[in-house]
């Protein structure tokens, strides 16, 4: 089973595809790596998740991702008397540690630690955005604010704070008993929420041991400010434009969409564009042509992937969510402004062998015309340096771990085989042969390129390019 798309698809599963059928669809729609949102998945359910892909990967014998997406501090307000309150815009309202029920004048932020950061001049924005507080004064357990914007306020709404350094880890009690959960399921991606720091990187990865990779969510403004830092500690990025733009002006979005793809396309880290990317097929067959626009700017951008969120979990639409996301890369993939705008991003190699390798690689392929770029790999690094070239020809991954196969399930363009271990550079290149020619990307007689390491074995080695034909059958 092939796919000639380089742009990936994550899907993410809820109520309208827990179904291990609708999963199936999905995936036969297109849909490379699954993502489950641990803000509204037990343990249990996360199990059967990873049961039911697996199953799907080993009869189509193909490598499936799983992100497991930890809800991280996501802070929110106590209750109403009444349930909820109508807050006027120039009012007075006080956040305090009293947990008695809020009415029109005050409510308790069950967070000691966020009343306690709070400076004069912060603003609070409340119910994704809706609401808005300025700090007027602040002690360590009570701010008073201004409303800005006012509305209905009801119990338990979020609270995001854009000017705020939280000093708490982005990993809660509930993250780390669900990391632990997804580890242990074997999960392949592990992906942050609200990560404000560096630190709250290094924190996770502490955890993970190299067992998953570690997928940044970006959607404070606080890392944004930081994200060099961040990507230096971090497998992957995702656009989280949900809560990015609740946190900074709407109309921000998308050119820190514009820098972020950059970015990571510059450092090597895969990243993936999120959130209401096809918002209408939640309950619409069809997507409004601006969705379809959207869609079709990541893909221009480079994106490694694209995300499904309510589309795929919750929608009455998720199997044709997932096959419009697939026609519309594929569709953009092969139009003809496609390689020149991918080609204009294209960043120089580092002074690595890796990037001196990948980068001759994707000269030699455009220079010959080759069928497919082949790159043997044991942790997935090779892939994912040859995949910053952006080359014209499919990337095949061959890898002897199962783990590399799945986590290149989010690269751009690579296309992953798990098989054993080549014994010798012979071996190596025949395999490659016929693994181009049997997986659909190589005819006989026509050239692939073969990228390795040598002695095999030894990460981080890559050192050998080969040019060799695919042969035309037995003599
Ligand atoms: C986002 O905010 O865009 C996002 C992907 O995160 P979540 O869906 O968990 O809110």
């Amino acid at each position: 089973m092939r796919r000639q798309r380089r742009t990936k698809i994550v899907a993410t599963l809820g109520p309208a595809s827990s179904d291990p059928a609708v999963i199936e669809q999905l995936f036969l729609a297109g849909a490379d790596v699954f993502r489950i949102n641990m803000s509204h998945t037990t343990h249990e359910a996360l199990g059967q998740f990873v049961t039911d892909i697996r199953a799907i990967e080993e009869r189509y014998r193909r490598p499936i991702g799983i992100l497991a997406d930890l809800q991280g501090p996501k802070l929110r307000i106590a209750a109403f008397q009444d349930g909820a309150t109508i807050l006027k815009a120039g009012a007075q309202f006080v956040l305090d540690g009293d947990p008695t029920p809020g009415d029109a004048s005050r409510v308790h932020l069950p967070h000691p630690e966020i009343l306690a950061a709070l400076a004069a001049g912060d603003t609070l924005l409340l119910d994704d955005g809706k609401v808005r507080l300025k700090v007027l004064s602040a002690t360590p357990d009570r701010a008073v604010t201004e409303v800005v914007v006012g509305g209905r306020l009801s119990n338990r709404k979020g609270v995001s704070l854009p000017d705020t350094l939280i000093p708490a880890s982005a990993l809660t009690p509930k993250d780390r008993a669900d990391l632990d959960a997804a580890l242990q399921a074997g999960a392949d991606w592990i992906a942050l929420s609200f990560v404000q720091r560096p630190e709250d990187v290094a924190e996770a990865r502490k955890i993970t041991r190299g067992r998953a990779g570690i997928l940044v969510k970006v959607e404070k403004p606080q890392a944004v400010a930081r994200l060099a830092e961040i990507m230096e500690l971090s497998d992957a990025l995702m656009v989280a434009r949900g809560d990015l733009g609740v946190e900074l002006p709407l109309e921000r979005v998308p050119g820190l969409q514009k820098q972020m793809t950059r970015a990571a396309r510059r450092s090597g880290t895969p990243v993936v564009v999120a959130t209401q990317m096809l918002e209408s097929m939640i309950s619409s067959p069809v997507p409004t042509r601006a969705e379809v626009s959207d869609v079709a700017t990541a893909v221009f951008e480079g994106a490694d992937a694209i995300m499904l969120s309510a589309e795929s979990a919750a929608g009455q639409y998720p199997v044709e969510a997932v096959a419009t996301m697939n026609r519309i890369a594929e569709e953009v993939e092969s139009d003809p402004t496609y390689r020149a705008v991918i080609d204009a991003q294209r960043p120089a190699p580092e002074p690595t062998t890796a990037d001196a390798i990948a980068a001759a690689t994707r000269q030699i392929a455009e220079t010959l015309d080759l069928g497919a770029v082949v790159c043997w790999t044991a942790s997935g690094a090779t892939a994912v340096r040859v995949a910053r070239e952006r080359p014209r020809p499919l990337i095949i991954a061959l890898t002897p771990n199962p783990a590399t196969g799945r986590r290149l399930t989010l690269s751009w363009g690579v296309h992953c085989v798990v098989t054993e271990d080549a014994h010798d550079t012979g071996d190596m290149v025949d395999r490659a042969c016929e693994l181009a020619q049997s997986e659909g990307f190589a005819r006989p007689g026509q050239r692939i390129i073969v990228v390795a390491g040598v002695p095999f074995g030894t990460p981080g080695a890559t050192n050998m390019i080969r040019i060799a034909f695919v042969p035309s059958g037995p003599a």
